[in-house]
């Protein structure tokens, strides 16, 4: 199960907290780094704060976007420093970890850290199931993210360890009941966009706001390959019969 996790860093400034990012994992038995565009890698900077994590930074996998980092995972949990108040459901850290641990038995998940400054953005958290908030004093909310990466590799860890045969008993699920994974969600997500564009559903609403709030509904609802098979289904009969309709006009 530690094999499945992925731990991914988005548009990270600083080489050190890379480099402790990969320490942090490593302590915890976790060996999966993804970079998402960072500033500055590989550098000596990291490295020396890796020290015997050297190996987690030569392996990571460097992309350019989130949706590249997240391709393939069937699970995917996004870390926050403040409580919003959004469509998503919020985790503490155990809660969250005890999540991972189910989805893992299905294929990759990842937790999403994001920019030192600026944290991520809306349209990064809409790739994710969920949030995770690490429970801080209201005074000041904002941890180093290597330290948020330390919270949660170290629940990663107990939770894995803890109910590891619990977790096994949930492979023996049918592969069409599997969770989607990101990419067959986003080829769904196209799909549907084209659908509702041909049977001209925007007329007068914004695309976008509908499509936002269409993604978290099936971020939350967890949706399986059964489910988005059926669902592509009905789009191309929506399709198909508007285009009937229109051959009778
Ligand atoms: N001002 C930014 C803070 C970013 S802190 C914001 O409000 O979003 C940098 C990163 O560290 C965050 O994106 C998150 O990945 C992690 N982090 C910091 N504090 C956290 C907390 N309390 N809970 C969960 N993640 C946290």
């Amino acid at each position: 199960m530690f094999e499945n996790t992925r731990i991914v860093l988005v548009n990270t400034s600083h080489p050190g907290n890379i480099g402790a990012a990969a320490r942090a994992m490593k302590n915890m038995g976790l060996s999966r780094l993804y970079l998402v565009a960072p500033k500055q890698h590989p550098v000596y900077e990291a490295y020396s704060r890796a020290v015997g994590a050297d190996d987690v930074l030569t392996n990571a996998v460097v992309t350019d976007t989130l949706a590249d980092a997240l391709n393939g995972c069937v699970w995917v949990a996004g870390t926050s420093a403040r409580e919003r108040m959004v469509q998503w459901p919020i985790y503490e850290p155990r809660e969250c970890a005890g999540l991972c641990r189910d989805h893992s038995v299905q294929g990759d998940i990842a937790i999403v850290f994001g920019r030192e400054r600026t944290g991520l953005t809306n349209e990064e958290l809409e790739m994710c199931n969920g949030l995770v908030h690490i429970p801080t004093s209201p005074e000041y909310s904002s941890l180093n993210v290597a330290a948020a990466v330390q919270v949660l590799c170290y629940e990663i860890r107990m939770a894995f360890m803890s109910d590891a045969d619990a977790a096994v008993e949930k492979t023996r699920t049918h592969k069409e009941d599997m969770a989607a994974t990101t990419d067959q969600l986003e080829g769904m997500y196209q799909h549907m966009y084209q659908m509702m564009q041909d049977i001209q559903f925007f007329s007068g609403s914004n695309p976008e706001v509908i499509m936002r709030r269409l993604k978290s509904l099936f971020n939350r609802a967890q949706t399986t390959k059964r489910e988005v098979a059926i669902l592509r289904g009905i789009f191309s009969a929506a399709q198909g019969k508007k285009s009937a309709r229109v051959n009778k006009l």
